[in-house]
């Protein structure tokens, strides 16, 4: 039979079942796998420890460390295509096993500006996308420099290795310069070099998301655009579509990520993380290449989940459609809070609320973890918010007397 693309990765099971590998074994591992099981594909986990969130539920486990250069390079030779669950396996890692012919996806060329924040902002300035004023500073000096020319606080982040607010500074003095630099050589990120950026402090009025899927032919799918709630780096709520934009506004922002997504060479799930100010112009903050903490909602909230579009898009499938299945889409975020059963605690939240849909990613609950998200639909938003944040917060121990 034909090929009905040239893109799309050749199985080399006889069944002509699909292996699709997956680095990393969190949550967003165990939901993509949930994914793949409906489209009949196998996938292959590389997982630090048996008890991670995917590496419970997955047969074909192997363990091993993505910065060990051996193990990455033999798991990506067993499979057909290799994505990400996070995006810390080294860039020459990557780079090697696409010189093998390994299909690599996202391949490094556009990972690498989800990996490094300084890579990506070079590239979206170069590009024209808009950013907030930023530069690389070789030390503590430098930044002070940068502080005294565009007003502090200012934002200092090292441009790799960080996540969920660890590695980001606000700055608000040239007191306070030296902690970053200081704190820089703890967040390790295989061999790679870490630098510390500047940014202009954002004082930004919410924080929104786009996502975008993107396939190696070219086909790319936008989701309706998310505001976000982070608190303490962490995402704790996504309220879809974004509260009080226009459908004109939301058209510009999903065009610019589709933009991003296919100058880069994007395949998968892309999210851009951005700030909006007080007129409704946006900054990008970051990118991340695989499915994102602020697209859950897609499972129950979207017509075709971020998870099975991007399990689609690395293997060339044609995507799904991104609708919404409801009005108004809320997600919030479990931490680890009080209760250490979550499950005994689904007893109150389901007979409390029969429309609730709930996710647990089977891991041990520790104070601020992220253990899980509860999704919520309806076509009111402030009704919507009430039932999830009653939900999380229930599991999270507030409120459980
Ligand atoms: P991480 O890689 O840990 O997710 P981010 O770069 O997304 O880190 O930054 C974490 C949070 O810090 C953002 O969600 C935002 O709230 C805040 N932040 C980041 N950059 C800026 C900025 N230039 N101005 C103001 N706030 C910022």
């Amino acid at each position: 039979m034909a090929p009905t693309s040239v893109q799309r990765p050749r199985s080399a099971d006889p069944r002509g079942q699909y292996r699709v590998g997956i680095i990393g074994g969190g949550q967003l591992a165990r939901m993509m796998h949930q994914a793949a099981i409906s489209l009949g594909v196998d996938v292959r986990l590389l997982a630090d420890a048996p008890d991670e969130s995917a590496a419970q539920v997955m047969g074909d486990v192997q363990i091993g460390s993505h910065l060990d250069h051996d193990a990455v390079l033999a798991f990506g030779r067993d499979c057909d295509v290799v994505t990400f669950d996070h995006e810390h396996v080294p860039t020459d890692f990557l780079r090697e096993m696409e010189a093998e012919g390994i299909a690599v996806r996202p391949g490094a060329e556009a990972l690498v500006h989800a990996q490094d924040k300084a890579v990506m902002r070079a590239r979206a300035a170069a590009d024209g996308q808009p950013c907030p004023a930023w530069e690389i500073c070789g030390g503590p000096e430098k930044l002070v420099a940068f502080g005294n020319r565009h007003g502090w606080p200012v934002i200092a982040k090292t441009s790799r290795g960080g996540y969920d607010g660890k590695g980001v500074w606000k700055v608000n003095g040239p007191d306070e310069v030296a902690e970053p630099f200081d704190a820089m050589g703890g967040l390790a990120d295989g061999d790679q070099p870490i630098q510390i950026l500047a940014e202009e402090f954002v004082d930004f009025t919410r924080e929104l998301s786009a996502i975008v899927v993107r396939s190696p032919s070219g086909q790319a799918v936008a989701y309706p655009v998310s505001e976000t709630i982070q608190r303490d780096g962490i995402c704790v709520e996504t309220t879809t579509p974004a509260p009080g934009m226009s459908d004109e506004r939301q058209c510009e922002i999903q065009q610019m990520a589709l933009d991003i997504a296919g100058r880069l060479g994007v395949v998968g799930v892309m999210a851009v993380e951005l700030m909006e100010r007080a007129d409704g112009s946006v900054v990008i903050n970051e990118l991340a290449m695989r499915p994102h903490n602020t697209g859950h909602w897609t499972i129950h909230g979207s017509r075709t989940s971020q998870f099975a579009n991007h399990i689609r898009a690395v293997l060339d499938l044609p995507l799904g459609d991104p609708s919404l299945t409801a009005p108004v889409v809320v997600m919030d975020n479990v931490l680890g809070g009080s209760v250490q059963d979550l499950t005994g605690a689904l007893q109150h939240c389901f007979a409390r609320d029969r429309s609730l849909h709930v996710e647990l990613y089977g891991k041990q609950v520790r104070p601020g973890r992220k253990v899980g998200h509860v999704t919520c639909l309806g076509s009111d938003v402030a009704d919507v918010q009430r039932r999830a944040r009653d939900a999380a917060g229930y599991l999270m121990g507030r409120d459980n007397a």
